[in-house]
């Protein structure tokens, strides 16, 4: 199972993959989780990016195509994932369609969380994990490259009628649920 989680900042994405791992039984795989251990862990692909996602914008499309090819080629990634922040460009997604036709696989579901503007503000502003990027103006910031950059990706699945539309707000049992019936259906 090869499953997209997408949406904007604070849409749930993470925690929803979190979850989903036990109940379909392949891992999470966040990019934006990478960035941050190898930030933590001051190795050199940290370094190159620290800068750019603390300042809430993104990372190149070459950097993260290159991150996606080489981790879904590990062993543990071998049966699936659940993709969580990624492709958050056309470019990427064109990239990663390349990717696994040459694989020789697909994409099983692409699940876009829907949430109203106001109700990610405050759940980023909430959030309180002391993440760099979660301050009012770099909020802002994520917003509007979401809009610009981003959104611009759910149009590129629809377009291949892969896309499955889920209401995000509720609570986090409801809208897994949600998510488990997209998947199922
Ligand atoms: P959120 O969804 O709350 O913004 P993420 O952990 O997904 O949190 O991403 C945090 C930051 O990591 C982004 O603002 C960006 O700088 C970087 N990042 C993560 N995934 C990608 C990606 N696919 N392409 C470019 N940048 C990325």
């Amino acid at each position: 199972m090869r499953l997209i989680l997408f949406g904007p900042p604070g849409a749930g994405k993470g925690t929803q993959a979190k979850l989903l791992e036990t109940e379909l039984g392949v891992p999470q795989l966040s990019t934006g989780d990478i960035f941050r251990s190898a930030i933590k862990n001051q190795t050199p692909l940290g370094v190159k990016v620290k800068a750019i996602m603390d300042s809430g914008k993104l990372v190149g499309d070459d950097v993260v195509v290159a991150l996606v090819a080489e981790t879904i080629a590990k062993s543990q990634f071998a049966n699936g994932y659940i993709l969580d922040g990624f492709p958050r460009t056309v470019a990427q997604a064109e990239a990663f369609d390349a990717l696994l036709a040459q694989r020789g696989e697909k994409v099983d579901a692409f699940i876009a969380l829907e949430v109203p503007d106001e109700e990610l503000i405050s759940r980023l502003t909430n959030r309180g994990q002391g993440r760099e990027d979660d301050t009012p103006d770099k909020i802002k910031v994520r917003l509007g490259v979401y809009k610009q950059e981003t959104a611009p990706v759910l149009a590129y699945y629809k377009a291949k009628n892969q896309a499955k539309i889920i209401d995000g707000l509720g609570s986090v049992e409801d809208i897994q649920q949600r998510i488990l019936d997209a998947v199922n259906n």
